[in-house]
């Protein structure tokens, strides 16, 4: 039976990858394929909507992954499961609303065309009646704000009820990632405290950032505050969020903001995050930045791992909307998980081969 690294480990090697399932996105089918074809790719962490039954899903998934990897000789290493929560008004921690009624009859419905999650929709036959937003499914990307020619389109954002929700929900899961934005010292260390009780039971916590003036100062700020301490930090560069499947060019900012994080020196590890997609090892390995985390003196800090959202989900899409449960399915499963592989063995065939699951 082969063992395969644990998540702790590929943080150590600079091999951790990260499956962003989406803060807010709870279409619970889609998320419990999520997690069962990238468990079995290989994937370190799953990353969830804080929601009892999201959760119950991943863990469902992850679990079946396991359990096919049994069934084929390997011992495939658990990956951690992670929450979201935000300290304030983030732009994954919303969903979008319209009024279809108000929706002109011959509006061509460009939200609908350029929605990645197949969130809106309309009824061929009754045309915008009974149409709009699927909740679930709305991972608040905001890509049909701008489209839409009357302007109807908003947001709405949610906040994670920590206090209410931590009994029950924080024993399920491994990790936790707060979501945070340059000048909220307040707003985190109020959410920190509600935290608290909580983080020696974590393997991990993540801050997610994106970039802005004094971004450096800010998570130092923010490290102060971190009492006490949990096992494992780590700072997620949030460059251009939720758009790695618009383009190649999406990863620059990230990679931006990875780079300006190392040279800050802060404890802890430093992943990518927000518009990663296919490009990112490759920009990556080109700069040198990819390769075991630990610093030595003649050696920069390195990115630790990348996490992907958009681009992994979208890879998968067209697979996920198809059935319900991926593994009663091998003829389905398999393709599936060969495509999440093509995402995530690159970044662990940096340093060394991985060994791999299944066929
Ligand atoms: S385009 Fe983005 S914000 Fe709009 S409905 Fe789809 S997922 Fe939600
Ligand atoms: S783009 Fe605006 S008006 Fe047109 S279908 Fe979508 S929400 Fe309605």
């Amino acid at each position: 039976m082969r063992n395969l690294p644990n998540p702790l480990q590929s943080l150590q090697s600079g091999h951790w990858f990260k499956l962003i399932c989406g803060a807010s996105y709870q279409h619970l089918p889609a998320v419990r394929n999520l997690a069962l074809a990238y468990s079995l790719a290989g994937a370190d962490c799953i990353d969830v909507a804080a929601d009892a039954a999201v959760v119950a899903e991943a863990r469902a998934g992850v679990q079946a992954a396991i359990q096919i990897a049994a069934e084929k000789g390997s011992a495939l290493a658990r990956p951690w499961l992670m929450v979201s929560l935000n300290d304030g008004e983030d732009p994954h921690f919303r969903k979008a609303v319209f009024d279809p009624a108000r929706c002109p009859a011959d509006c061509a419905r460009p939200c609908e065309a350029i929605c990645p999650a197949g969130a809106i929709v309309f009824n061929p036959k009754s045309g915008f009646a009974n149409g709009g937003v699927t909740a679930e499914r709305c991972y608040g990307c905001g890509r049909c704000l701008p489209v839409c020619p009357i302007g109807q389109i908003e947001t709405r954002s949610q906040t994670v009820p920590l206090a209410t929700l931590a009994p029950t929900l924080l024993p399920q899961v491994d990790a936790v990632e707060i979501h945070t934005q340059v000048g909220r010292v307040v707003e985190f260390t109020q959410l920190w405290n509600q935290l608290r009780p909580w983080v020696r039971q974590l393997q991990l916590v993540s801050v997610s950032c994106p970039d802005g003036a004094g971004v450096t100062d800010y998570l130092r700020q923010l490290y102060a505050q971190i009492q006490p301490r949990p096992a494992i930090l780590i700072w997620q560069a949030d460059g251009r969020p939720m758009s790695g499947d618009i383009g190649k060019g999406t990863t620059h900012a990230a990679i931006r903001l990875g780079q300006k994080l190392l040279t800050a020196g802060l404890p802890g590890y430093v992943q990518l995050a927000g518009g990663t997609n296919r490009h990112t090892v490759e920009k990556l390995q080109d700069l040198g930045l990819l390769g075991p985390a630990q610093t030595t003196p003649d050696r920069p800090p390195h990115i630790a791992g990348i996490a992907y959202g958009s681009f992994a989900r979208s890879l998968l899409m067209p697979h996920l909307e198809t059935f319900t449960t991926l593994e009663t399915m091998p003829d389905l499963l398999w393709p599936t998980v060969r495509l999440a592989r093509s995402l995530v063995q690159p970044l662990k065939l940096v340093a060394r081969p991985a060994a791999q699951v299944g066929r």
